[in-house]
């Protein structure tokens, strides 16, 4: 296990040569369900542990050997499991705003506490779901990456909001956000704390964006009032997903929240997006050689289009 630099990319990537071997589950046998070790005895609503098999470690092995060109790093941080529920067969859609609301509450300690650690320069929140996904195990679980760097993705976010704050002193999230409300025809739902829209510039057909409407950076600065509306617009997205085609959606979601290092981010802006792998019912979004090998992403529909499909379907 160690990070090996990408000089042409300039990125780190993660090597662990172990987590190809982690086991197959045996058959109706499930980790995460009470009665399991892994599990605390008694009752509990949403749980997070460390994941059993992490490719980031707080006592990682030393890196083999770097030169200037091939540089390489211990593969320092920490990667936790947050188990949504005992129900095995519930998704986040599922349970009710009271739940997830306290999904959201373990997502902001847990952000604290581990960004907390001098290490930790970013604390990735994310949820894979359904096995076209990858995903092995059903039991509803998201998960949480604590990495020693920023990651591409999210370097970038902050570069361009950065750039964009200090030319015109604005936030260009709240910028897109006003754009967006302008607009209309993008917006799926709403309510007074949060709004959920396909980008103008949407990546995936249904790869929606839910933003704070306060101009907030992360999870903590949230208030109490403001995590239930988060809660609520949350299941109404998730329920218009199932509802589009009529079974449990796939999909990956992450939070995009400030980095951790110590550094102030007043530019940034707090936001979770989703990529459900899936253009049409029954058809299924590749990300293919135009998307993986030039990095230019082929949006097959408007986004016009794929936001009204999302906006007309029921949100119960
Ligand atoms: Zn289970
Ligand atoms: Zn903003
Ligand atoms: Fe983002």
């Amino acid at each position: 296990m160690e990070l090996r630099w990408d000089p042409i990319m300039r990125q780190w990537i993660i090597v662990s040569g172990a987590r190809g071997k982690r086991p197959l589950l045996p058959k109706g046998y499930c980790p995460f369900c009470p009665g399991s070790e892994e599990v605390p005895k008694g009752d509990w609503t949403v749980i997070s542990l460390p994941n059993k098999f992490p490719s980031l470690s707080p006592n990682p092995p030393l890196p083999s050997k770097s030169d200037r060109l091939y540089r390489t790093c211990p593969a320092r941080g920490i990667c936790e499991v947050i188990i949504y529920t005992p129900k095995h067969d519930a998704t986040l859609a599922d349970l009710n705003v009271e739940n997830i609301k306290a999904v959201i509450d373990l997502w902001t300690e847990r952000f604290i506490d581990l960004g907390r650690l001098d290490y930790i320069k970013y604390v990735f929140i994310f949820e894979n779901k359904g096995r076209i996904i990858g995903v092995t195990l059903d039991h509803p679980h998201g998960q949480i990456y604590a990495f020693p760097f920023i990651p591409t993705i999210i370097r970038r976010e902050l570069k361009s909001s950065k750039r964009y704050w200090k030319r015109t002193g604005r936030c260009l999230f709240c910028r897109i956000i006003e754009k967006e409300k302008e607009d209309g025809r993008r917006v799926i739902c709403e309510n007074d704390g949060f709004i959920c829209f396909l980008p103008f510039f949407a990546h995936w057909p249904y790869g929606v964006h839910i933003y704070p409407k306060r101009h907030v950076t992360a999870l903590p600065d949230l208030n109490e009032e403001e995590k239930m509306m988060l809660a609520s617009l949350l299941k109404k997205v998730l329920r218009k997903f199932d509802n589009l085609f009529n079974m449990s959606f796939p999909y990956m979601m992450v939070l995009h929240q400030r980095p951790t290092d110590g550094r102030e981010y007043p530019h940034y802006h707090f936001h979770i997006e989703f990529y459900p792998p899936y253009r049409e019912k029954g058809k299924v979004k590749y990300f293919a050689s135009v998307e993986m090998g030039a990095g230019t992403v082929t949006f097959d529909y408007t986004p016009e289009m794929k936001a009204k499909e999302l906006r007309e379907s029921p949100e119960s």
